[in-house]
């Protein structure tokens, strides 16, 4: 890969005094090396490609770029040549395995991303390549790291949420816990933001845009984790459908970005023979739609064969460095693995990690196991675990745990747990727990069923049950689950406290009961801005045919309006508090690739074990161009327990100051003054530092 350089000799960075009360302190220990993750060996991988290339008729070679009519995700065998096709399996709620078995069913994504647990979402890609193995597979179809434009978009479950760099960086951590088994296939590349629309939708997105905010976190999965393949997307960018845009293809991802893999179409998203060949398509799924034309088309010199070559050099490539090109060589799995008591203990722990609390009024959580307490747990969903859509990510494992179960398992003897779809369990109970919940007829991949959301609330039976709960019981706790921000004007002053679950996977009830009886804390924080009310985000445009996407988005879109949000990105409560000092940046000069370190010391300043999620944000005060007001820039996660305090230090490359510039197509770091923000959230940052960058320009 082409790292990124500084043009300059060296970037001078420069402290000036801190923009807050906060004492610096002289840094210790700073300025490591960037680290970097193992990559699968490729040993002599090139010669072998061209050996078995050369062997190849034409035929052969076209064959192997569409897929094959004997399974919806396979391309065909080449026996002749030995060769064996790609067994893709989607993901990335774990393997999905249709009607042919169960699997490990972990938390949605966006839950995942809601740990703000990069080691936890390695495991889980870790996990789910080995199930792809183990379940005679051998290629996984994720991570989506498409982001979250706006909260209405109905795969928002798969994705991890609004900001492009943590989008990137829990996509880096699942693939280089995949790919230590299979290729993974990144997604949706690119603009694919829009589900209702996503067959024919041109997304109109300038070019600052595109890189900053809907590319940016493909190059890191591609550039820090190598990733496999990219799948386009089924819309259009700027004009030309994503699977015959040379741009996006040819001039970005393959000669700009270095990606020395192979670009799959998504299922049925193609449009023309030509077109896609020479914009870089590589491979056509499921079937030959438009590469049954592909031989005629050489012959015809509408296409090189030279494209046709590179195109089989980059799919043989990734056969070989995974170790499954030839047929007569087994590539075995240990079938074991799959829902193993590992990767069970695993979902669950994700789960655990992912929920957030929103309020807890009176601190009515955790429960306490008090004998002779009624616990009901009403709602339609509450006996019923919500698995998420019935799309292509769609997971099932051989049991599930609901809401109602788990609370169950955990309340212990003594505490009387009971179970009503409406409110009539309640009506005795000491606290209530309504489960409100979205269904895939609610959110989920379009054409299959439910698409984009109409409006971001629950239904409005499901906020008259909580208002009417509410009304007969002291304590009601409100747990939701649903692939993004619901709104609540309706219903929030009645619930006491507010937990979001996500679609928690198949252990999801168990780990309900894990956090609600305080047996582990809560720690999930969201990834996503929550609007008060739909208004307040900018306009979706999922009924149009072409769709602006605009700058600004999520919490930079409230930032520049200056809009109150309901939650702002990163908020999550704690059964204990934290609090955050002595922000250190240092004064030192960096080198080309380099990076500064910002250290502060976080305390749990309560009386039970948290962890708490620090995030450190960036801010271009005396920027010569429009900027967001602040961009997450690193975060940590940090175990504490009570009275406990530790040194934090998050890396902080100088690339990641850049903005890109159009008028000469490069990542330009300015040399002004940069604010450095640490704290609990995206709107609470207690911490703040300046830096100056001495004469840095960021060039491709
Ligand atoms: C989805 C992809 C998926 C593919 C194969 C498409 O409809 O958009 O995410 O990988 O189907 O199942």
């Amino acid at each position: 890969m082409q790292p990124m350089r500084l043009s300059c000799l060296m970037a001078l960075l420069l402290c000036i005094p801190s923009c807050s009360s906060e004492k610096k302190t002289t840094p210790t220990g700073n300025m490591c090396s960037d680290f970097s993750f193992p990559k699968v060996q490729s040993h002599d991988t090139d010669e072998r490609v061209s050996t078995v290339l050369s062997s190849m008729t034409l035929a052969d070679k076209v064959g192997q770029m569409a897929g094959s009519k004997s399974g919806i995700r396979h391309t065909p065998d080449n026996e002749e040549n030995n060769i064996r096709g790609f067994r893709f399996r989607d993901g990335p709620r774990g393997v999905r395995m249709e009607d042919d078995g169960a699997a490990t069913c972990f938390p949605v994504p966006v839950g995942r991303g809601a740990t703000w647990d990069i080691d936890l979402e390695r495991r889980v890609g870790r996990a789910m390549g080995a199930e792809v193995r183990g379940l005679g597979h051998n290629s996984l179809l994720a991570p989506c790291v498409n982001t979250l434009r706006h909260p209405a978009w109905g795969r928002a479950q798969e994705s991890y949420g609004e900001d492009p760099w943590f989008l990137g960086t829990m996509g880096t951590a699942f693939t280089l816990g995949t790919q230590e088994h299979v290729p993974v296939c990144v997604k949706h590349f690119a603009g694919n933001n829009i589900e209702d629309t996503r067959m024919t939708n041109n997304a109109i997105i300038d070019e600052r845009t595109l890189r900053e905010n809907y590319l940016r976190q493909f190059r890191m999965v591609i550039e820090d984790a190598d990733a496999a393949c990219v799948m386009s997307a089924y819309n259009k960018v700027n004009g030309l459908y994503c699977a015959e845009n040379p741009t996006l293809l040819r001039d970005i991802l393959k000669d700009e970005w270095d990606f020395d893999g192979f670009v799959v179409s998504d299922w049925f998203g193609t449009h023309n023979t030509v077109a896609q060949a020479l914009a870089g398509l590589d491979v056509e799924m499921p079937w030959p739609l438009h590469y049954d034309e592909l031989q005629a088309a050489v012959e015809a010199g509408e296409v090189p064969e030279d494209v046709i070559d590179e195109a089989v050099q980059r799919i043989l490539r990734i056969k070989f460095k995974y170790g499954f090109a030839f047929l007569d060589e087994p590539f075995d799995g240990d079938p074991s693995v799959v829902e193993s008591p590992e990767h069970i203990a695993l979902a669950r722990e994700a789960a655990r990690k992912s929920m957030v609390l929103l309020k807890n009024e009176g601190s009515v959580l955790p429960l306490a196991r008090t004998a002779g307490t009624r616990i009901a747990v009403v709602g339609p969903w509450a006996n019923e675990a919500r698995l998420g859509d019935n799309g292509s990510s769609s997971v099932t494992p051989s049991y599930t745990v609901s809401p109602f179960q788990g609370i169950l398992n955990g309340a212990g003897a003594g505490v009387e747990v009971v179970n009503s779809v409406d409110a009539s369990a309640a009506k005795d109970a000491d606290i209530a727990i309504v489960v409100a919940a979205l269904t895939p007829e609610d959110e989920g991949e379009a054409i299959i069923e439910g698409g984009d959301r109409d409006l971001l609330d629950v239904s409005k039976e499901q906020e008259d049950l909580i208002n009417e709960v509410a009304a007969m019981v002291d304590t009601t706790i409100v747990v939701l689950e649903a692939g993004g921000p619901i709104t609540m004007e309706a219903w929030k002053a009645n619930a006491d406290g507010i937990i979001m679950a996500w679609y928690p996977g198949m252990e999801g009830g168990n780990a309900l009961a894990d956090v609600m009886f305080g047996d582990h804390n809560f720690s999930g924080r969201v990834i996503q801005t929550w609007p008060k009310k739909v208004e307040d985000e900018p306009i979706f445009g999922n009924d149009q045919d072409e769709t602006v996407f605009e700058y600004f988005h999520g919490y930079r879109h409230f930032d520049a309006y200056d809009i109150e949000p309901l939650f702002p990105f990163g908020f999550g409560l704690s059964y204990t508090t934290f609090s955050y000092t002595n922000l250190s940046v240092p004064c030192v000069s960096v080198t080309p690739g380099g990076r500064l370190d910002v250290s502060f010391d976080v305390t749990n300043t309560g009386s039970v074990d948290g962890a708490a999620v620090p995030q450190l944000y960036v801010s271009y005060p005396e920027s010569a161009v429009e900027r967001a007001k602040r961009e997450l820039k690193g975060f940590a996660r940090v175990e504490l327990t009570p009275g406990e305090t530790k040194r934090v230090t998050i890396p902080l490359k100088v690339s990641e100051l850049a903005y890109y510039d159009t008028a000469t197509s490069q990542w330009v770091v300015e040399s002004v003054r940069h604010e450095v923000s640490v704290g609990p959230n995206a709107r609470t940052l207690p911490l703040s530092a300046s830096i100056v960058v001495g004469q840095a320009q960021l060039v491709e």
